[in-house]
């Protein structure tokens, strides 16, 4: 029999399923983030998605003690953004039925995903992209990566790689769209393996890969 994994709310002290849950990770330098995919390397720690238990960890200085690391104010108004979308989605049942293929959602705008990817267009304009074995040289080597994107149907052996470099490293690792449409908007043939070289860049692109997860 196959368990489902249960961590514990550190408001609450109850034990749910981690979907039930809200992840924050330690990076390596000391920051607590939100961590919206579960999957990001670092020590983790959870809470559950209601606001109540949630004020109450941020005013407890909760998460913080747990990880022993700094939080900044944001991270508050990130996790009550989450919890909100969440709860909005649950009231509305039209939304989150896209599939991620369409362009424009169904108020005519940008959908998240071609969002992300005009971003990625930017910054490759902007020279703070590398793409392919480029990427995986280039955390390597002198020049700092700050993140990853491997696309959805990267072969595994890809995605094992970048896993590992990523926890050695603290780079986190995101998996998003596919290789043809990421080398398209780099202007290249199919791209598995893209790293942001710029950190303003990578900041903003994390906020938006983040909501796009959220909201799939
Ligand atoms: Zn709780």
């Amino acid at each position: 029999m196959k368990k489902i994994p249960q961590r514990m709310c550190v408001s609450c002290r109850e034990r749910k399923n981690k979907s039930e849950l809200v992840r924050v990770v330690l990076l390596p330098d000391g920051r607590i983030e939100v961590d919206p995919t579960g999957k990001m390397a670092g020590r983790g720690a959870y809470v559950c998605k209601n606001k109540e238990c949630l004020d109450a960890a941020i005013k407890a200085h909760r998460i913080e003690k747990s990880l022993n690391g700094k939080a900044d104010d944001m991270i508050t108004e990130r996790i009550s953004e989450m919890i909100g979308r969440e709860s909005e989605r649950i009231g509305d049942p039209e939304s989150g039925s896209g599939t991620g293929e369409e362009k424009t959602n169904r108020n005519g705008k940008p959908s998240s995903e071609e969002k992300i990817l005009s971003f990625l267009g930017l910054a490759n304009k902007a020279g703070q992209v590398v793409s392919g074995a480029d990427a995986v040289s280039a955390a390597s080597g002198k020049n700092t990566v700050f993140l990853f994107i491997a696309s959805e149907d990267a072969a595994q052996g890809t995605v094992r790689l970048l896993t590992r470099i990523s926890a050695d490293k603290g780079i986190p690792l995101y998996r998003f769209s596919t290789k043809s449409r990421l080398g398209s908007k780099l202007g290249k043939r199919d791209r598995a393996v893209i790293a942001v070289t710029d950190k303003n860049f990578s900041t903003r692109l994390a906020e938006l890969l983040n909501e796009h997860i959220l909201n799939k």
